[in-house]
């Protein structure tokens, strides 16, 4: 009878302990999901990641120069 006992209990412990390393395989912080979030470029409309685009007074813009309100202005003039 108490072989059935330390048995049952080796199993729950074993159980325990795999649970325990399957879950140290998947973290929850694997992947930021603000990384995937796309975002519109305020200027050309192209969608961009969130995290690759320019943010300028809360508007988002890609990386294009043409659309960054801040370097058009500086764009010289040629006549
Ligand atoms: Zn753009």
């Amino acid at each position: 009878m108490t072989r059935i006992i330390l048995l049952v209990a080796l199993i729950a412990v074993l159980y325990y302990v795999i649970k325990r390393i399957a879950a140290s395989w998947h973290p929850n912080n694997a992947l930021d999901p603000t990384q995937k979030k796309l975002v519109q470029c305020n200027s050309c409309g192209t969608h961009i990641l969130e995290s690759e685009g320019i943010v300028i007074h809360g508007q988002y813009y890609c990386n294009n120069p043409q659309c960054n309100p801040e370097s058009t202005q500086n764009t010289p003039h040629d006549d």
